[in-house]
């Protein structure tokens, strides 16, 4: 848990678990004006290492970019204070979150010279959508909350104010007495969960949403791409998929640094797999689990 842990990193410094605090007249606090990663660190045969290190700074700075915030730490030094930050904390196998926001200098919507804090935490974590979900898959049930489109908001910065759509569309679903939700894009087609992205498996042949259907492009979403294809299956990664495509499909999961793959079991009330996970689904989940657990992957992976 986040709370079990003693350190965090912030503007430059490492600091006890309770002095990391930020005044309430942050702008992030008011207008959901920041932008953060979630990241893995696995216990690796390697030793630790922190699982797409780079391609997360690379998202962090896009996320950044459309709201013109300028995180003024490089990333050499993002990578090495988080790397100091798993050693000093002795974590092995943890989740990594790095948090950019605009802090206060005054309260008007534009930032003005509100000054960009950066912040990192790291403590251990299990599986995000329960013990059993990764071999029993999940239940989903589609929301009613329609996702915010791409001409609304870029939907490809992970940006703090975008959660409270996923709050939505999660809490709903837990209420219905579902694990997770499946948020359709504007148009009514599929696009996410509220933090994962999806995959459908029809005839032995892969289909995830595009970049265009209001989107996250997912790093696990792009590993299992690369997977799945080394593994010699055909990928459609720029696809719409209609809601009454995920009624019929052979097989449905999830991906996600939180959630991995997980194996997606019904959706509303429609049972996708009786057996809860299917063969493609575990095949590659396997090929993911072999990958993380090894480290063998070494340009996928930064060691502590
Ligand atoms: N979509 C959304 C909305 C998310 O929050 C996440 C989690 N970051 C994902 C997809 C999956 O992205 P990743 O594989 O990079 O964790």
């Amino acid at each position: 848990e986040a709370g079990d842990i003693d350190t965090i990193w912030q503007n430059g410094e490492f600091v006890d678990w309770e002095d990391a605090t930020t005044h309430v007249l942050s702008h992030g606090l008011h207008y959901g004006t920041g932008v953060f990663e979630g990241v893995r660190c696995y216990d690796t045969e390697n030793g630790p290492a922190v699982f797409r290190w780079e391609d997360h700074l690379d998202r962090l700075f896009q996320s950044a970019q459309p709201y013109e915030m300028d995180i003024e730490y490089s990333r050499e030094e993002l990578t090495e204070a988080t790397l100091e930050l798993l050693d000093r904390q002795d974590l092995a196998s943890c989740y990594i979150r790095p948090i950019a926001y605009y802090g206060y200098h005054q309260l008007g919507v534009s930032p003005g010279d509100c000054p960009t804090d950066v912040a990192i935490a790291a403590w251990p974590w299990g599986t995000y959508l329960g013990e059993d979900a990764l071999e029993n898959g999940i239940k989903a049930m589609v929301s009613s909350w329609r996702k915010h489109s791409s001409s609304q908001i870029p939907t490809n910065a992970k940006t703090t104010g975008l959660y409270v759509n996923s709050l939505l569309a999660g809490e709903e679903a837990r209420r219905n007495g579902y694990r997770e939700a499946i948020v359709l894009n504007k148009e009514g087609n599929v696009a996410e969960g509220p933090g994962e992205n999806i995959f459908l498996v029809r005839d032995g042949e892969l289909y995830t949403p595009g970049l265009s259907e209001s989107i996250l492009d997912g790093i696990t979403r792009q590993s299992v791409i690369t997977l799945a294809e080394e593994l010699g299956y055909t990928v459609h990664d720029n696809v719409s998929i209609s809601r009454g495509e995920l009624n019929t499909a052979d097989e449905l999961f999830f991906t996600g640094s939180a959630a991995e793959v997980t194996p997606i079991r019904q959706v509303d009330n429609v049972v996708i797999r009786e057996d809860g996970r299917g063969p493609v689904t575990k095949e590659i989940q396997e090929a993911f689990f072999d990958v993380v657990e090894s480290g063998e992957r070494e340009e996928w992976f930064t060691y502590v």
